[in-house]
């Protein structure tokens, strides 16, 4: 029987499945309450009736013991002794600088800077209302009442020292960001509902997280109803590697109502104590660069945009480029809404100048003047519609080469199934055929259609999608084809686990790809005698083929997609026209075209 400890009493471990009789020995209580207690919870057990874990922790806890799996002790004994002892530790993880490097010269100089923080989790688990809750409770500077703006981010102090909240909840954000190569969080607040524990999107924000290498505080929220499990929870944390610091683990769990607003200076501390050993820092003394959060256009104003400076210090005047625009800052103000001059490392601010919407994750930076700033933002126009056009998966088949060329170390993969049974044998059937040179990582699983998220997830960690009895929705087919993603659908387990292994031997069969050969534009319509339009056109880039792959854009969409079907030099049928010269085009059961049109030809290829 387990003795109470000084800090109320100790966790006791139990096997997955236990007898009444058993756990009643354990804990050390009559079988006869037990079993009134089982009731009191629905459940009618006699004393032979074996319960499993789930149903033994929520008994015990309401008899007020603790329950946690067996072997759960010592291996959270295991990791402590880890820590002491880091030599000691086997597993020959590669270290991997924090992202906020990326914004460090070699031999720069710098200084602390605040944490950034994302709150991520389930929906209505509260992260907005965590969010709220947390900017009233502790505005930056003590200005009690100070309203504050959603500019898309504010900052509060605790224990002296500033935190800022990105203020736009959830992984999809986080990861449309990422996915356009701007990484601005350091730390990750995992809400989860205490009644609910985790769901489906807990899980997603947990892989989203971890596959942007963030450290994880977990808020347990609504602990103010009775319907609150918070043992349980801990229980699902420790099953996802999560271990919570009560069990001896290294993730921070604290109780919160976001509602109520308790626990939240808790919350705060612990945050404050995983950024002191992340020691976040950037060089304020020089022009600023980072990352737009919010974007919009104001009818009276113009283009606002919040940006969160990551390094240097951006100033009032300045001229810079975020993404593919360009402006000066003709104005800018801090989260109350106040104008102000200058603003650092992981400060938020909104501004006004640019002269277009940047998007959110688009990075921005400070240059010497407007011409410097204009040239580059026309570049990177170019670029963003290149890189669209020839983006290249990184598919199954192109990972081989990239093996080879020594350019990638792990095969990321997201694995999407039918049924939670087919996941666990894939996962681990996948993770065994990774070799010490090439790591294979799932960072993801998941139920269901493949969906955008999964896209994100994969674009923002060149990652492939492996369905298993799932297909993928619209939007994600769609959005797979933008971002470059591979997706690959499957049915049977065998041939899931073949291709990965093939790919890993660089065996895998050639496959067929569009390539974009060339780009037209519409210069005029003609309509023919006998029915039906052509476009008259003038081919900018590459050559057109008659039979090639056409899409049609409109105004940054695609509108069709079919075939060359008739291509003419004045009046005379040929087979292809190059750059630089003028021809008529039809496309197969199309007749729509409108001046200013694009029109881009692929041919298919194989790729091996
Ligand atoms: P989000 O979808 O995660 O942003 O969740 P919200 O912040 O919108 O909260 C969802 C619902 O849960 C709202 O009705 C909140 O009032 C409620 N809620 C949030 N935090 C708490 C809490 O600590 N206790 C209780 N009882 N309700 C809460």
């Amino acid at each position: 029987m387990a003795e109470p400890g000084v800090n109320g009493p100790e966790p006791i471990e139990v096997p997955p499945m236990i007898s009444v009789r058993d756990l009643s020995e354990i804990i050390g209580v009559s079988p006869i309450d037990l079993i009134k207690n089982l009731m009191a919870n629905g459940i009618m057990a006699n004393i032979n009736q074996t319960l499993d874990f789930d149903t033994a922790a929520i008994v015990a806890e309401d008899m007020g013991y603790e329950l946690v799996p067996e072997g759960m002790l010592a291996a959270a004994e295991e990791e402590k002794e880890e820590k002491v002892e880091p030599e000691a530790a086997a597993e020959p993880e590669e270290e991997v600088p924090p992202y906020w490097q990326m914004f460090v010269d070699p031999g720069e100089p710098v200084e602390p800077r605040p944490p950034i923080i994302t709150v991520l989790g389930h929906v209505d688990h509260g992260k907005t209302t965590l969010l709220d809750a947390i900017r009233e409770a502790n505005v930056a500077g003590g200005e009690a009442g100070g309203i504050t703006q959603h500019i898309g981010a504010y900052q509060v102090v605790q224990q002296g020292k500033k935190i800022t909240f990105i203020d736009t909840p959830g992984h999809e954000a986080f990861t449309a960001m990422r996915a356009r190569g701007a990484q601005v969080t350091d730390i990750a607040v995992l809400v989860v509902a205490a009644g609910d524990g985790l769901m489906p999107q807990t899980l997603e924000a947990i892989n989203h997280a971890r596959a942007a290498r963030v450290p994880i505080v977990v808020a347990l929220n609504k602990v103010d109803l009775a319907t609150a499990r918070p043992q349980r929870v801990l229980q699902q944390l420790a099953e996802e590697d999560l271990i919570p610091d009560a069990w001896g683990g290294d993730t921070f769990v604290v109780e919160i109502s976001a509602l109520r607003k308790t626990g939240i200076d808790e919350l705060l501390d612990a945050i404050v104590l995983v950024a002191e050993s992340l020691e976040p820092a950037a060089n304020p003394d020089k022009p600023a660069v980072g990352t737009v959060l919010e974007a919009e256009l104001d009818r009276s104003r113009g283009v606002t945009a919040t940006l969160l400076i990551q390094a240097g210090t951006l100033h009032k005047g300045d001229n810079i480029v975020a993404g593919a625009t360009y402006g000066r800052v003709r104005a800018m103000f801090d989260e109350r809404g106040k104008q102000t001059e200058e603003a650092g490392p992981a400060i938020p601010v909104a501004i006004l100048g640019l002269n277009e919407v940047p998007r959110a994750g688009d990075i921005f930076e400070v240059v010497e003047d407007e011409s410097t700033a204009r040239a580059i933002a026309e570049e990177q126009q170019e670029e963003e519609e290149k890189g669209k056009l020839y983006t290249v998966p990184t598919s199954l088949e192109e990972l081989f080469d990239r093996m080879q060329a020594g350019e990638v170390k792990e095969l990321n993969l997201i694995v999407k199934a039918d049924v939670q049974g087919s996941l666990e044998p894939i996962e681990s059937q996948l993770e065994q055929l990774g070799t010490d040179e090439l790591k294979v990582n799932v960072l993801h699983t998941g139920t269901g259609t493949i969906t955008e998220n999964d896209i994100m997830l994969a674009s923002a960690s060149d990652a492939v999608v492996v369905g298993f009895n799932v297909p993928a929705d619209g939007v994600a087919k769609r959005q797979a084809e933008a971002e470059g993603v591979d997706v690959r659908l499957y049915s049977i387990i065998y041939r899931l686990t073949e291709d990965v292994q093939k790919a890993l031997e660089g065996l895998l069969e050639p496959e067929y790809k569009k390539f974009l050969i060339g780009q037209v534009e519409v210069r005029a319509v003609f309509s023919i005698p006998r029915g039906g339009n052509v476009a008259g056109c003038y081919v900018t880039d590459g050559k057109v083929k008659r039979g090639a792959i056409a899409r049609l854009f409109r105004t940054g969409g695609m509108v069709y997609e079919g075939e060359v079907d008739s291509l003419k030099r004045f009046t005379e049928d040929v087979r292809e026209v190059a750059q630089g010269y003028e021809c008529g085009m039809g496309l197969t059961y199309y007749d729509d075209y409108e001046e200013g049109d694009i029109i881009r030809v692929y041919e298919e290829r194989q790729v091996q």
